[in-house]
């Protein structure tokens, strides 16, 4: 008998966070505990607050679980189809379940999630270094925080972009990509700042223009010197065949999908359509990003840097060397909780 337990938790960052879509200092998440015969499996679900769920709604989700279901480990295929039945949405909820039985499975093999699907751990791609909208001064001193990694990923807002990139310009000549989130309003300008961004050393821009501006975004696909990454275009697996024709690749991340199972489906099918992989993540804390990271041999760049990002991390899992992740050799998803907290 699986037991289900979870707490609700604040991540805080190191510095306020900004992006197109606004500042935060916070971010509200709830972990998810499944134990059974002495083992443990980990999950988070990240909430940021310009997104439906809450730790509300993700606990109303998980009250609603029966562990009866949850039978059969280590295969875990019935009970994950389980939680994608009980209710539609809830894609963090169900990503935090994902993790955790995935977690609870590979620890039951005495295997990593990454040994299980038969992949090389030295093969992790690239992963970037996230700089958000800040002051010159900030965005200095937040470089010299990226210093081991090369692959900056700065995000821009349509406002100050030239500065942005001219004032990281002045300290280093770092691969840099760039992150829009939907921040540019024309897609004529949008075309005129992408060549621009490319004589600057960036190698991808990540959701140039609003996410429901299909025609648009292929308008730009067409014409772009550098490939297109869909974020907030892409949700679940449904959305590729959507947008495959507008983008040149795709944002992965489990709170968007619903977990690691649908992850994998993902990735899947978009090298089945010649899509580029970027693996990312919510600002999450090494619990929800070491699940992300056993996908990384499997991905053209990874954006998970989110334990980078925040103070008080109650969670161990992935580390970073010379701007690669590297996945460690423990069972599950690789995480060790090393702060308690309040079990429901
Ligand atoms: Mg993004």
């Amino acid at each position: 008998m699986i037991t289900l337990r979870y707490y609700p938790y604040q991540l805080n960052f190191k510095y306020p966070f900004a992006m197109a879509a606004g500042r935060r200092e916070s971010t509200p998440v709830v972990y998810v505990e499944l134990e059974y015969e002495g083992l443990i499996g980990y999950g988070e679900a990240a909430l940021p607050g310009y997104l439906p769920e809450t730790q509300t709604s993700v606990i109303d989700f998980l009250k609603k679980l029966d562990t009866k279901e949850f039978t059969g480990l280590p295969e875990i295929e019935n009970a994950l189809d389980y939680i994608f039945a009980v209710a539609p949405g809830n894609f963090a909820a169900k990503a935090a379940v994902d993790m955790a039985l995935h977690d609870l499975s590979g620890k039951t093999l005495n295997q990593p999630c990454y040994t299980l699907w038969n992949l090389d751990k030295n093969n992790c791609p690239k992963t970037t270094f996230t700089i958000g909208i800040d002051s010159p001064e900030m965005i200095l001193k937040k470089l010299d925080e990226a210093k081991d990694f090369n692959l900056l990923k700065v995000k821009l807002d349509g406002k100050n972009d030239k500065q942005i990139i001219e004032t990281i310009r002045t300290a280093t000549d770092k691969s840099i990509c760039v992150d829009v989130n939907q921040g540019w309003k024309e897609k004529e300008m949008a075309l005129d700042i992408i060549y621009w961004l490319k004589d600057k050393g960036t190698v991808f821009v990540e959701q140039p223009l609003n996410k429901n501006r299909l025609e648009d975004a292929q308008w730009l696909k067409e014409k772009s010197p550098l490939p297109l990454i869909a974020d907030e275009a892409v949700q679940a697996f449904d959305d590729i065949e959507k947008i495959k024709d507008a983008y040149h690749g795709i944002n992965i991340k489990l709170m968007k999908c619903g977990g690691l199972r649908e992850a994998m489906k993902m990735i899947r099918h978009a090298k089945k359509l010649s899509i580029k992989v970027m693996l990312g993540c919510m600002s999450e804390s090494s619990c929800g990003v070491s699940a992300a990271a056993q996908l990384a041999p499997l991905a053209d760049w990874t954006d998970l840097d989110g334990p980078l990002l925040i103070t008080n991390d109650p969670f161990n899992g992935i580390t970073y060397r010379n701007g690669k992740i590297i996945l460690n050799d423990l069972p599950g998803t690789g995480v060790i909780k090393i702060k308690a907290g309040t079990e429901t």
